[in-house]
């Protein structure tokens, strides 16, 4: 079980030589990687603790709700009733749907979704390197077909995230594991897609830079290569983009992927759904300190605000991210190029971008 924690990130495009690194100047750290399994047995612990307050139905399924009055202006309880596929009805003051992108909870309550898919799929596996570092970067490369990442996981090991077409996801799940290797190592090494025009408008624009500001530019770091993949720990996953128009209603609030959905080129979407998590038990917390109900929309709306106003801005800064990265127009992919460098150089801005992805 895994929990590394990492104190750099360079990310960097595969047409020039325009990169962008975060250290760790004035933090402990950048950040975390921190496996499911590590994640699930930290809350199977904390549920156990306090099992005289809780109780857990494992392997068990909602199949339907019913929604009090004045929604289907149904009779009967006022609170929701929850059906499992055991047949046990349970009734509740607030339904929290944290039942992820395909959430029943939203649909069941007629809340909308503004939803697209990119038209990718990401391929995750666990790899070997092909010998141990301190491996405490994250690497991420934006390729014309999509963003490749390694995340640390310890010495010896990374986590691949690489997001590219259906047609070549699929070649990559289904090649052998050498040619996997192989493909993963180009992909970070290949000059392929390298543009001599585009590199050298960075490359002036570096030079001015480091003329004008001598600490603004940064030296490229190699990432590791790989040696190995993990057996049978290729995976695919399709990516899209989805927003809840309404988190919350009276007696329902969606949290994480039941809400949003973010493609995973920035490693928001878990952030995310904690952050809502967080704001949610705050809100609740205050309103059963003073007496109220916890399904009344009057502190739902300020916990749907809270979150709205943090999540639709990094939504939308991602979104443009994943479009800015995918077109091959070259005078955007000039200037992405010099934003990128130029973002690169300014300190300040850095700074602002890690302050708000990990609130
Ligand atoms: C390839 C990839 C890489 C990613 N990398 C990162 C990353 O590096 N960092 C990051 O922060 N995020 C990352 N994400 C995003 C992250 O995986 C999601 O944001 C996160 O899993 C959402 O958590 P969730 O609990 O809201 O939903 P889910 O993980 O989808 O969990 C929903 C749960 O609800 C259960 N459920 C659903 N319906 C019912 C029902 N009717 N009855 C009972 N239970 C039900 C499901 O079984 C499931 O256990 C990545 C996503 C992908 C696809």
């Amino acid at each position: 079980m895994v929990n590394v924690m990492f104190v750099d990130s360079q990310v960097w495009d595969a047409c020039s030589d325009a990169l962008i690194t975060f250290d760790k100047d004035g933090m402990e750290d950048m950040g975390y990687v921190v496996e499911n399994d590590v994640i699930i047995t930290a809350l199977t612990q904390q549920l156990s603790s306090m099992s005289d307050r809780v109780e857990v139905l494992y392997r068990s399924k909602a199949v339907g709700y019913t929604w009090p009055a004045p929604y289907h202006n149904g009779e009967g309880s006022p609170w929701v009733q929850i059906d499992l596929a055991g047949g046990q009805k349970i009734h509740t003051r607030l339904l929290i749907g944290a039942d992820g992108q395909n959430s029943m909870v939203r649909s069941a309550a007629g809340m909308r979704s503004v939803q697209w898919s990119y038209n990718h799929v990401a391929v995750v596996a666990t790899l070997h390197l092909s010998e141990p570092t301190d491996n405490n970067v994250a690497w991420q490369r934006f390729l014309p077909s999509g963003p490749i990442a390694l995340l640390p996981l310890s010495d010896t090991c990374s986590s691949l995230v690489w997001s590219t077409s259906p047609e070549n996801a699929s070649h990559l799940l289904n090649m052998d594991e050498e040619s996997f290797v192989d493909a993963v190592n180009s992909a970070f090494w290949s000059n392929e897609g390298y543009s001599d025009l585009i590199s050298s408008a960075e490359s002036i624009l570096r030079t001015a830079v480091s003329y004008l500001m001598p600490t603004g530019t940064s030296t490229r770091q190699l990432p590791p290569s790989v040696s190995k993949v993990e057996s049978s720990s290729r995976a695919a996953f399709p990516l899209g983009m989805a927003h809840a128009t309404e988190y919350i209603r009276h007696r329902v609030a969606l949290i994480g992927d039941a809400a949003h959905r973010v493609h995973p080129l920035a490693g928001q979407g878990v952030n995310m759904g904690f952050g809502d998590a967080a704001c949610l038990a705050q809100h609740l917390s205050k309103a059963a300190f003073i007496g109220q109900d916890l399904g009344s929309t009057k502190h739902l709306l300020q916990y749907e605000t809270e979150r709205q106003r943090h999540n639709l801005p990094l939504m939308a800064a991602i979104d443009l991210l994943k479009r800015l990265y995918n077109t091959k127009q070259p005078p955007i992919v000039l200037l992405r190029t010099l934003g990128l460098q130029a973002t690169n150089a300014f300190p300040p801005m850095k700074e602002q971008i890690i302050a708000f992805a990990s609130k």
